[in-house]
């Protein structure tokens, strides 16, 4: 079912990969990654200054076990002819903040804590690497690579030198045991690309990447035991640096956001399979016009998912894109 075609643009021949019956994809990004903690940590910041509940970002918090196994249980619902279930694949954010140790050392720099070593500080969910393992083990999810702490390192650095009010943002939240919230900052960047740097477009050295994405396929490797083969940038930020040190550790699909537009899948000169996304399903987007999104996007489909967080908010609408695909996945 899988064929391979040559398209010929300004002289240059492109492998790309064309299907011979429709596929849907499934990716969902940020699993691992804490937010604001629960009740407790809502509450700590709206008492000291944070309003918090503006937009739905800021209800963002983590996954818990029973989530990520009605997740799967969901998946495993639906079967194909072979009776094979869908499998959702799920990028990982493979490390989050030590606040306890940040906080010791006076919350003057990030210190990372791998999510194969737990929680930091006084985050609880139990079972919660188990129930990863276990969907992967039933075969309803796939493991991706994300990146290690979502955001630029270079950017909080700058931040906390200056000691302005972005630093004094960045200590209320790390009191609290958030790392950050995107929207009330988003000079924050992303893992591989400060927005603010005048050098190399924002993004960090070849060396300062392949350095990241080796140390969290390191921590994902604890994690799964395997080596990722799949990975998507916090943020869609990579750029040609970013898909060598992918493709030196074994990644041979990148996936890309929505932002590129309605593109076939092609084969980049690192031999790595890049994918385009086409259907968001964000929290934040209230209405979605599911059978237009369907009929635009002429399959591949890839569709992207932040269900856990949000579950009661974003799992609806894709049970019914599923549905509305007139076929299992
Ligand atoms: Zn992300």
């Amino acid at each position: 079912m899988l064929g391979f075609l040559k398209n010929l643009r300004k002289g240059k021949t492109h492998a790309a990969f064309t299907f011979s019956r429709p596929l849907v994809l499934l990716q969902s990004d940020d699993w691992g990654r804490v937010g604001v903690r629960d009740k407790e940590g809502f509450e700590w910041l709206r008492a000291h200054g944070i309003r918090l509940g503006e937009r739905p970002y800021d209800l963002y918090s983590m996954e818990t076990a029973d989530d990520v196994t009605a997740l799967a249980e969901m998946l495993r619902r639906h079967h194909d002819s072979l009776g094979r279930s869908p499998c959702m694949t799920l990028n990982f954010c493979t490390a989050n903040l030590d606040f306890p140790r940040m906080r010791r050392q006076g919350l003057v720099r990030v210190i990372a804590l791998p999510l194969s070593k737990g929680l930091p500080g006084t985050w609880s969910r139990p079972g919660i690497l188990e129930a990863y393992r276990e969907g992967i083990k039933q075969g309803v999810f796939h493991p991706g690579l994300h990146g290690t702490v979502h955001f630029s390192e270079l950017a909080v650095s700058k931040a906390l030198v200056k000691g302005d009010e972005r630093a004094e943002l960045l200590h209320t939240l790390w009191k609290a045991e958030t790392p950050y919230i995107f929207w009330r900052m988003p000079w924050i960047g992303y893992e591989y690309w400060s927005g603010e740097e005048p050098h190399n477009g924002g993004f960090l050295t070849s060396g300062q990447q392949r350095e990241r994405v080796n140390q969290a396929c390191e921590i994902f490797s604890e994690l799964f035991g395997a080596k990722p083969v799949s990975a998507c940038a916090p943020g869609y930020r990579s750029n040609s640096s970013t898909c060598r040190a992918w493709s030196e550790t074994g990644i041979r699909v990148v996936e890309n956001g929505t932002g590129d537009g309605l593109r076939p899948p092609h084969v980049d000169h690192f031999n790595s399979l890049h994918l385009f996304r086409n259907l968001d399903f964000e929290p934040s987007q209230h209405e979605l016009d599911t059978d237009k999104y369907l009929e635009v996007a002429a399959p591949p489909v890839s569709v992207t998912a932040r269900l856990a967080r949000f579950q009661s908010r974003a799992a609806t609408p894709l049970r019914s894109a599923l549905a509305q695909t007139g076929r299992e996945p």
